[in-house]
């Protein structure tokens, strides 16, 4: 038997390190040519018009309010199920946040989920409604978009599980991230997500005045006049030191030549899992994959019904690790968080409790053997005593 299964790893190869050692060898480290070609490659994959490396995903997420110019008396919809940055990127705008439930068999904000986050903010300005394609699986991106539109809203795509990932919308298949129906999509290359550059991130945009604005935002908010003397910079705006070193963008470029493998990697092992767990429905199932949405997944994640199997989460995770398996919960509602509840109160989001209480995320990255979906199935049989 291998060794320890973490939830999700980095796959990191010769050339990837080749990629860095040549960028340490170069004449930039921070912001030389490599960050332009990471973006331009990246654009290019995803299909959208513009991109922007940043230094990692939050700062992404932040980028984006600045940019669409979210502030104070603003409210940005964000579902509960989430990593706490959906959620506080418009809280470092001064924008306070309303939860959307999500579906508890996928997780997903789902447009009931967000008629009804509509209706709680009320009379308040909504300017943006943050879906997360939660593990890799794509949310209902024109439903959701319309009704954004009709509230005078937004979407920003908080997109770093579905990296690879497409949802079939209207007869078209659109990667994640190409913006077809929001005005932003943000991306992470933290070590446990599709790409790894340690800390990173991209913003892609179709919108040329939003990508502009972005990426001045990134450094210090400095722009050059035109036909200014060269030493000439002006900061009509503040911003931030979100930029993301070159040496990164090497390792990034290195990784995004490999996306399609990794992808279908991803998906081999997800079906291999799903095969596998069939058996032992109802009591595990797989988190469910909307109709539209064709996932390369980030996360393995299972809903298991602990009371039936008469055990708790606790126990089970604990179990897993003795045989070697490590699992993770994705994740903690963020209306639970003690800041958003000492801001806001306790929301009342029974899908998001619903979903917390059952899910249990198991290893899925594409450096897993061939058996070891089997491996990670067994033992949670065993587990469970099926
Ligand atoms: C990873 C992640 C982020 C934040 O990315 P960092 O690069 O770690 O800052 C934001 N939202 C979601 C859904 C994520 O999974």
């Amino acid at each position: 038997m291998s060794g320890f299964l973490p939830y999700g790893r980095q796959t990191i190869e010769d050339d990837d390190i080749a990629a860095v050692a040549q960028a340490l060898r170069a004449d930039f480290l921070t912001t030389g040519p490599t960050v332009e070609a990471f973006e331009t490659a990246f654009k290019q994959k995803v299909g959208a018009q513009h991109a922007i490396a940043v230094s990692n995903g939050t700062a992404t997420l932040h980028l984006a309010m600045m940019a669409l110019g979210v502030g104070e008396g603003d409210v940005c919809i964000v579902p509960s199920v989430t990593f706490l940055a959906t959620a506080n990127c418009a809280r470092y705008v001064g924008a306070e946040v309303v939860f959307a439930d999500v579906d508890p068999d996928s997780g997903l904000m789902t447009p009931a989920a967000l008629a009804d986050a509509l209706a709680r903010a009320g009379e308040r300005r909504v300017r943006a409604v943050l879906p997360v394609h939660l593990r890799g699986d794509v949310c209902d991106l024109p439903a959701l978009k319309a009704m954004a539109s009709a509230a005078g809203a937004v979407l920003v795509e908080d997109a770093p599980h579905a990296l690879g990932s497409a949802g079939a919308f209207g007869n078209e298949a659109h990667p994640v991230g190409d913006c077809a129906y929001s005005s932003f999509a943000s991306f992470s290359f933290h070590p446990v997500k599709t790409l790894a550059t340690g800390e990173g991130g991209m913003l892609t945009t179709n919108d040329a005045a939003l990508a502009a604005k972005a990426r001045s935002l990134r450094g210090h908010g400095m722009v050059r006049p035109a036909g200014a003397e060269p030493w000439v910079y002006e900061m009509p705006e503040l911003g931030f030191n979100y930029r993301i070193p070159d040496v990164l963008c090497a390792l990034g470029i290195s990784q995004l030549a490999k996306l399609d493998r990794f992808v279908e990697r991803r998906r081999a092992l997800t079906a291999r899992y799903q095969a596998l767990l069939e058996p032992m429905s109802p009591l595990v199932r797989l988190a469910a994959s909307p109709s539209w949405s064709d996932p390369a997944l980030h996360l393995l994640t299972v809903l298991i019904d602990f009371e039936a199997a008469m055990t708790t989460r606790a126990a089970v995770v604990e179990s897993l690790k003795a045989q070697g398996i490590g699992t993770q919960v994705h994740y903690i509602p963020v209306h639970r968080q003690p800041y958003y509840v000492n801001r806001y109160g306790l929301a009342d989001l029974p899908g998001a409790d619903a979903w917390y209480g059952r899910c249990l995320t198991l290893p899925l990255y594409p450096g897993m053997d061939d058996g070891d979906p089997e491996r990670v199935v067994e033992a949670l049989a065993r587990t469970l005593g099926l």
